[in-house]
């Protein structure tokens, strides 16, 4: 028996996906687990030994970290100044 509250729609699925986006930054940030990679998981440059054994479990080199970062923050200001124009129609 699956209860009747499981997934009704589009709206849950949305909520649900950006949930385990942080989540996942939240336990990367919580409990690294050894799994570093020596090459950075979206450029592929070699990750500095150095940060890898700084961030134990670290997957992406110093400029992508950054570049993910700020395309965390922005997305929430895009979103915001969307809702005030609101000239989409
Ligand atoms: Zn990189």
């Amino acid at each position: 028996m699956a209860g009747g509250w499981a997934r009704d729609g589009a709206v849950s699925e949305q909520i649900e996906a950006s949930i385990s986006d942080e989540l996942a930054r939240m336990q990367a940030r919580k409990r690294p687990s050894g799994d570093s990679l020596i090459y950075c998981a979206e450029c592929e440059e070699p990750i500095p030994e150095k940060r890898r054994i700084a961030l134990p479990g670290v997957k992406l080199c110093l400029e992508c970290q950054q570049e993910r970062d700020s395309a965390f923050s922005s997305r929430g200001g895009i979103n915001r100044r969307g809702s005030k124009d609101s000239q989409q129609k």
